[in-house]
């Protein structure tokens, strides 16, 4: 993705899926684990995608369709899951 990573960090998180800072380091929750792969993998290209475009503006989108094609379904399913482990939305909000 050519994106710098400093450090990456896979532990349980209470209010997100993932995290990022500025300087590149990428936290996931451990929850991700048991979701389906096209769920995580959501997620996994979702939040580095935030150190070149900060908010989920038109940057973003088209970035995200680069990397995962058509992910508008993907979001709607990992909505769902938020919803069933409650987990809120706020570090990889669709
Ligand atoms: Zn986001």
């Amino acid at each position: 993705m050519g994106i710098h990573v400093q450090s990456l960090a896979v532990r349980p998180m209470k209010n997100k899926w993932a995290s990022c800072s500025t300087r590149g380091n990428l936290n996931f929750n451990s929850e991700l684990l048991i979701l389906d792969r096209e769920l995580s993998d959501y997620v996994i290209v979702h939040e580095p995608l935030h150190s070149i475009a900060p908010n989920h503006g038109r940057m973003w989108k088209s970035l995200m369709r680069a990397h995962l094609g058509d992910c508008e379904k993907i979001e709607a399913l990992l909505r769902e899951k938020q919803h069933q482990l409650g987990v809120a939305a706020d570090g990889a909000r669709p």
